[in-house]
């Protein structure tokens, strides 16, 4: 089980101009900008879990992040950053 990070599309204010995650996100083609729903969208099987988008979203307090864990089936798990432990999910 590891750890990828989802955008809560409620929150996102990517219409508003904000880009943060997707300037911060050191992982090619993970992060961007899903310009019909104007939020910003994780590519799943990319995120690498760093979290570097939810902190920079968070610092910016729009807390439109969340980790999610993945279980061994490549199924998102429940929205709950408790879920699995801050950190680890370095899957390659
Ligand atoms: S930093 Fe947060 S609010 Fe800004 S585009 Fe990313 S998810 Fe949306
Ligand atoms: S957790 Fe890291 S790799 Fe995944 S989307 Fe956020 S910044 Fe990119």
């Amino acid at each position: 089980m590891y750890n990828v990070a989802q955008v809560t599309e409620e929150k996102c204010v990517a219409k508003k101009g904000c880009r943060l995650c997707i300037m911060y996100c050191p992982e090619a083609n993970c992060l961007d900008l899903n310009s019909e729903k104007m939020i910003a969208e994780v590519v799943i099987n990319r995120c690498k879990g760093c979290e570097l988008c939810k902190v920079v979203c968070d610092a910016a307090k729009h807390e439109a992040i969340a980790m999610v864990a993945v279980s061994s089936d490549g199924s998102l798990m429940e929205k709950a950053g408790e879920a699995a432990a801050l950190g680890q999910a370095y899957q390659g």
